[in-house]
């Protein structure tokens, strides 16, 4: 057996799961902070990170860690095949793994003492991070490869906005300094809804962001339309 501890923890913008991109880089506006934790919380651990652009952050699902006492999960339904087809665990990237162990790649924007600033970061607010590696271009790049499963990013849908969402976005956005309505529009672009849902107009939707409730609607099922963005009680 093996044990691990968490070197860090992410801080970023998402308190739940859902509407959260399903890869990185898909919504740069996603800003999140790495805080190291001890003994890694000393910038002896990350000298030299700063030579790179962007790292991987190796980390745990620990919203979705397997039950010891369930037989492990031999296949997974990814969001690429509608959410109802399954394929095996391994061709996919799914959360739900044998050792809950993912990975994303980020941008560096800065180190700040003890804390990592990055953009595009796809994790939940509290995620363990297991480990922090450079990303290096001659070896992690590789133009030719090809994925069946996943040949392009999904195509993005429209995002609108109702007349007092947009006013209510830009007072939110003031109050938390952070580009709060791009960080919308870029996760609510990716469709959060699962696949095989049909949405209907007279259905609403919501997540959590920072501190604020978003809740919206599809018009039509290839548009969204923001209604509300209210901080939380
Ligand atoms: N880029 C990573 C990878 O390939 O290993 C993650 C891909 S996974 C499909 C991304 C999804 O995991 C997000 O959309 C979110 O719903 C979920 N997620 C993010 N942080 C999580 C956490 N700490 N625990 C469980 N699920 C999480």
């Amino acid at each position: 057996m093996y044990q691990i501890q968490p070197v860090a923890i992410a801080r970023t913008p998402f308190r739940e799961k859902f509407a959260i991109p399903r890869q990185p880089m898909l919504a740069p506006a996603a800003i999140g902070t790495i805080e190291l934790q001890p003994p890694f919380d000393q910038a002896a651990a990350f000298e030299g990170l700063e030579l790179n652009s962007h790292v991987w952050l190796i980390f745990l699902f620990h919203q979705a860690l397997p039950d010891p006492d369930k037989p492990p999960r031999l296949r997974v339904r990814p969001p690429r095949l509608g959410g109802n087809e399954r394929m095996g665990v391994f061709a996919t990237r799914s959360s739900h793994r044998p050792n809950g162990i993912g990975q994303s790649l980020v941008k560096l924007e800065s180190i700040n003492g003890t804390s990592i600033r990055v953009s595009g970061i796809d994790l939940m607010d509290g995620t363990p991070i297991i480990d922090i590696k450079p990303y290096i271009p001659y070896a992690d790049c590789l133009p030719h490869a090809t994925s069946a499963l996943a040949p392009d990013a999904p195509a993005a849908i429209q995002v609108e906005w109702s007349s007092e969402a947009r006013l209510q976005v830009e007072v939110q956005q003031a109050r938390l300094q952070q580009p709060l309505q791009e960080l919308i529009e870029q996760c609510l672009a990716q469709d959060p809804r699962p696949a095989y849902q049909t949405p209907q107009p007279e259905r609403e939707y919501g997540a959590g962001f920072y501190d604020v409730d978003v809740r919206w609607h599809y018009p039509t099922a290839d548009c969204i339309r923001v209604l509300a963005v209210e901080k939380l009680a």
